[in-house]
């Protein structure tokens, strides 16, 4: 099968009791033994019927052993650090994930977890960060905001050589548009929340893993942690997966529109979008993904009297965090989604205070263009304006 059939056909059938053609919400704690046995599931922490449905779509759309779906992304994420023992040293990407970098430098705080940040373009400086007790690499393409590309293959090919992990956040992408198994990875991890599940109606997420030893410490992760997502979560992310690859198609139509509009644009100072001939790495993004995905990130000329314009001036857009959704979003990278990242670190990923990110939708994509000129329609401003953090996400 194809993975648009696949998204649509993996799991669904679990009904033996009425033959439903969609997979029913199994909302129970606990099952019935009858002389001493069960069908199978005994109590929902450690596995439930919905829930298995979707960890099966998940697997296999992946093209993974086992999934483990879980309650967010961050869960996920979490999820997926136990796979390490204090002392274990992790490389990360240096332009992460805000939550993935909070989380990391908590159990650094908490558990003696060693973590080092590198610019993952640079194979060599990832090398040179390799220690006796690396044990993973965590990587994240494209990043966020700035949709930087990491070369998958490679980095994992680093992990391997020195008995580490490649650890891919998908999230972005979703596998529709990058499989990174077939890359050499050996976990991928999802936030749901975004083209997964697609809707912005759910927080969700989940852990693959293609390898036996992986996938029983994840079923053991899955039942000692508890962080499995609700059997009515999983149900609403089983349906979004459906039309997946539909949707994945016009968000990245839309995103190839919003972005070409953009880079012509007389108060856009910098367009980031990997389908761009002009983003420095188009030709990996081309040769690793099925797709260039939906997220277009850009520089407003000027800075936040012009930043904030734009956010106050949109009609279509709505301004706030996460992607993904049918819905086009737009919001503030230093003030929203990378608050809570060490401004440091910020600064060295390349994040300033002009950055805006945007989710282009699946709406018509005239409403999208004319929504976002009539936000940039400004004349630029030279008295500074403060940056206030506006979330903790
Ligand atoms: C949103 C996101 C997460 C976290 O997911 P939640 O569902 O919000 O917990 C992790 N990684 C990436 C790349 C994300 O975009």
């Amino acid at each position: 099968m194809r993975l648009q059939t696949k998204t649509i056909h993996t799991g669904v059938d679990k009904d033996s009791a009425f033959n439903s053609v969609i997979t029913p919400i199994y909302q129970t704690s606990t099952f019935r033994f009858e002389d001493g046995k069960t069908k199978g599931y005994d109590y929902s922490r450690t596995a439930n019927p919905t829930r298995t449905a979707l960890e099966e779509n998940l697997a296999v759309l992946e093209g993974g052993l086992r999934a483990a779906a879980v309650a967010t992304g961050m869960a996920a994420i979490t999820t997926t650090l136990h796979f390490f023992h204090s002392g274990d040293h992790i490389i990360c990407t240096h332009d992460c994930y805000g939550g993935t970098e909070r989380i990391l430098r908590t159990y650094q705080e908490l558990f003696g977890l060693e973590v080092s940040y590198v610019n993952m373009q640079d194979l060599s400086a990832v090398r040179a960060t390799i220690r006796p007790n690396t044990r993973a690499l965590w990587i994240e393409t494209p990043s966020n905001p700035l949709l930087n590309i990491v070369d998958i293959r490679s980095l994992s090919e680093i992990a391997h050589e020195n008995n580490a992990l490649a650890i891919v956040d998908n999230t972005f992408l979703s596998p529709c548009n990058q499989r990174p198994f077939e890359l050499g990875a050996d976990v991928v991890v999802h936030s749901t929340t975004k083209y997964l599940n697609g809707h912005s109606d759910v927080v969700g997420g989940a852990v693959v893993v293609n390898r036996p030893d992986l996938a029983e410490r994840l079923q053991f992760l899955q039942n000692a942690l508890g962080q499995g997502a609700s059997p009515f979560d999983c149900w609403l992310v089983l349906r979004g997966i459906k039309t997946l690859v539909p949707r994945m198609r016009v968000h990245e139509e839309n995103a190839h529109a919003v972005a070409r509009f953009l880079e012509s644009h007389a108060n856009v100072k910098k367009v980031y979008y990997p389908g761009l001939e002009s983003h420095p790495q188009h030709s990996l993004a081309r040769r690793q993904q099925f797709g260039f995905g939906g997220m277009v990130s850009f520089e407003v000329e000027g800075g936040m009297h012009e930043v904030n314009h734009v956010l106050r001036s949109v009609k279509v857009f709505s301004v706030a965090e996460s992607l993904g959704g049918v819905e086009s979003l737009i919001s503030h990278s230093v003030s929203m989604t990378h608050a809570s990242m060490n401004s440091e670190l910020r600064s060295k990923a390349g994040i300033n205070e002009r950055v805006l990110r945007i989710s282009v939708g699946i709406e018509d994509i005239n409403d999208l263009l004319e929504d976002l000129d009539s936000a940039l329609h400004f004349k630029k401003s030279h008295a500074p304006a403060e940056v206030r953090a506006l979330s903790e996400a």
